[in-house]
This record gives structure tokens, sequence and C-alpha cells, in this order.
């Protein structure tokens, strides 16, 4: 037990079910200079509340430090934007929204999502935090403010009398640190026959899948559906339906009221994550120790061909590359260099294991014999850029959910 209160529910009985040791925050990457002054860590410890269900980490990295860090990359990949306008398309449609609706957004970032409903005529506000981003939205004509949404402005609004058919939350609820008061907020700011639709990660897939490099202090909870049942009925909301989406190694998209019944998509999901274990702790304990078994044939694997004098690389200075690397100890002594397609990251290293980052291009000339994923995810799209690495022999190492050459 680590005597740490629940996020969700306050209980102090939370389970350690993984330590990923302590880490640099896995999006800080360092510049030439950074390299000779110590880095700020912080443990990365994962635990399970057996009473409300919530997988989450123990360590709340002010936003401040997290996010002096942050690099912003302002174009969505062309998949997330696709997603957005079919899902606006598809909200304005099956909501009948118009003139007199109004959609709000929380995290709306530059209004990727809200461009599609402000083309169709329908009232936007978008809540972001970000000044920056704030102002790239509003540069595009998309109403936005600047804030942390939470109870407080919530209830700003409510009393002026700005309510919303339709809250998105994609994608933040497992950022934010004060979970009761974020989702009190939804309840206050939407009509009472609104809907809040919120995408979260999955834990399921998650766990399943290994994959553990998805944990870092930027991602609080990692949500079930029984885990969120528990903390919208808290504030007087309902899931009345979900939908599982790909994106991210797998997501929820849920459908929250102040009304209405669960449906049976909802029903069957929640029975499938009882009938799995998701509601006890044995089931990440697994997990856990697959994780500590994972790092010991990944660590044999490239020990092995290092004795074979074989040149290895990293491809992807992603944030899972960050918590892959640092919690498995593979450095400098081990991978000669990581390649990235952005250009924001060339010419800077990678947190805590301190690997200079270098354009693809690098890879032809100086003709690694193995490259280490360290962006999975994108396994085919690599692969596939790399094909000159293959065609003269060169291998790649996919390290989760079981390390493997191919
Ligand atoms: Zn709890």
């Amino acid at each position: 037990m680590t005597g740490i209160a629940c996020r969700s529910c306050g209980s102090r009985h939370l389970e350690l079910v993984l330590s990923l040791g302590e880490t640099p925050l896995a999006n800080a990457l360092l510049t030439e200079q950074q390299l000779t002054q110590p880095e700020a860590r912080f443990p990365l410890d994962l635990a399970f509340c057996p009473e409300c269900a919530l997988v989450q980490i123990t360590e709340t990295v002010p936003p401040e430090q997290l996010f002096s860090h942050y690099l912003y990359f302002t174009s969505f990949a062309e998949t997330m934007l696709r997603h957005a306008e079919q899902l606006a398309k598809r909200v304005i449609e099956t909501r009948g929204l118009g003139r007199d609706s109004l959609v709000i957004e929380l995290a709306s970032n530059d209004g990727y999502l809200l461009q599609f409903y402000q083309q169709a005529g329908v009232p936007v506000l978008g809540i972001e935090p970000a000044a920056n981003i704030a102002e790239a939205a509003r540069k595009r004509g998309i109403n936005t403010l600047t804030k942390f949404f939470g109870t407080e402005v919530a209830e700003e609004l409510h009393r002026e009398g700005t309510l919303a058919d339709v809250v998105h939350a994609n994608n933040v609820l497992a950022h934010v640190s004060d979970l009761n008061g974020f989702v009190a907020g939804i309840a206050k700011v939407l009509k009472p026959d609104g809907v809040a639709i919120i995408e979260v990660p999955h834990v399921k897939p998650m766990v399943e899948s290994l994959e553990f490099d998805t944990i870092y202090h930027e991602h609080l909870c990692y949500f079930s559906l029984i885990a969120l049942q528990a903390l919208f009925s808290r504030h007087g909301l309902t899931v009345v339906d979900v939908e599982r989406l790909p994106i991210h190694g797998g997501s929820l998209q849920l459908h929250v009221g102040g009304s209405g019944a669960p449906s049976d998509a909802v029903c069957k999901l929640l029975e499938e994550e009882i009938a799995a274990g998701l509601d006890r702790v044995e089931f990440y304990a697994e997990f856990g120790s697959r994780v500590r078994e994972l790092k010991g044939e990944l660590r044999g694997l490239l020990a092995d061909l290092k004795k074979d004098d074989a040149r290895l690389a990293g491809y992807g200075a992603s944030a899972k590359g960050s918590t892959l690397l640092n919690y498995c100890g593979i450095g400098r002594e081990t991978l000669d260099f990581v390649v990235d397609r952005s250009t924001v990251k060339q010419g800077l290293y990678t947190p805590g294991t301190h690997l200079p980052i270098l354009a693809p291009e690098v890879v032809q000339e100086r003709r690694p014999d193995y490259l280490l994923l360290l962006a999975w995810n994108l396994t085919d799209e690599i692969l596939e850029q790399q094909h000159a690495h293959r065609e003269r022999g060169g291998r790649f190492i996919v390290p989760v959910p079981a390390p493997k050459v191919i």
C-alpha cells in the first residue's frame, strides 16, 4: 500500500502494481548544454485502487514543470483530423445541432475539432490552458478561453447561462490532476439533455498488449469502464453509451449524460471487463510481473547482439521510447543514436539516456545492423519508410509485447 489517496474515490488503500523507477520527464528532451546539468527525476509508480478500480500513477508532477518542457507540434496527423471531422458531422446529425446550440470542447487545442462545428454554423467555445495554443485557435476564428477547466470555470459559465448541448473532452481526462473537479464541472455546464463525449485510452488493451511504455508522468490515470462509471456516477452522470476506437493503442469513446440508461454496449463491456478481472488487483499485478520479465528479455537480446559486435540504433524519440529506455536501462553503451522525423527533435538528446537524436537519413550513412523500434505504434509506417535499411540486410527489433527481431 502506498498511503496516497486515490485520484477518484480518495481511498488510501492503493496497491502498487508496477514501479518503473525514478525517471526523467518523457518529453523533456535535452540540448547539448543541458547534458552536463542535473536532470529532474520523479518516481514512476503505477497503482490500483481496490475501492473504485482506478489505475493511476502516484506522483503528480506540477503542470508548470511538466509543460515547460513541452514541445508543441502544430499540425495534427491527417487521420486525427479525419476522425474529428467525422465525429462533428455525426454529432450534428444525431443531436440535430444548429444555430441555437452550443458545443464546448475542454482542452480544445488549436480548434482542430471545433472548426468543423463552426463551418456547419454551430456556435462553439473552446477552453484551452496553453496561452500560445489558445491564441492560435482564436486566430482561426474559434472562440477560445485561456483557462484550466474545473469547477470554478464551470460555475462562471453556468452563472452567465453558457450551457452546452455537447461537451467534448478528447484525451484530456488522463492528464487532469483534479479528476472530481473536472467531472463536476462537466455536469455543471451541460444542458439537462446535453451529452459529454469523452475519449480516453482504455487500460485493457494496454495491459493485454503489455504497452507499459505508454505510462509516463503526463498520464496520471489509465481507465477501465468500471472505474469511469464510478467516477461519473459520483457526480450524477451516467455512461449511456460506449464505443471502442483503435487510436492510441485502443481508446474508449463515452457518451455521458445527466439522464438516460446505459446502452447494451455499456453493459456488455462492463461484463467483459469484470470477466477479465479489471476490477481486481491480480490482473494488474500480473501485468507488473510480465513487464519485469520483458525488461530481462529485451536486455538479454540486446546484450547478445552487442556481444556479436552488432551496431544498434533506435527509431523514434517518442515519450514511449523514453519510458522504455529509462526503465530497461538502455543507453549509449547499447545504442549509437536515435533517429526521428521531427525536425524539432533533431539535434537534441533523449531524457535520462542522453542519446543524440538525428534525422532518419542518417541510417543510410551510418548503417546500423539493428534499429530498435521506440514507436511500435508506427511499425508499418517505419518499415515502409526504412525499406533501404532492410534491403541491405538491416533488421528491426520490436520490443513490445515480446522482444522480437524482424
Ligand atoms: Zn479509488
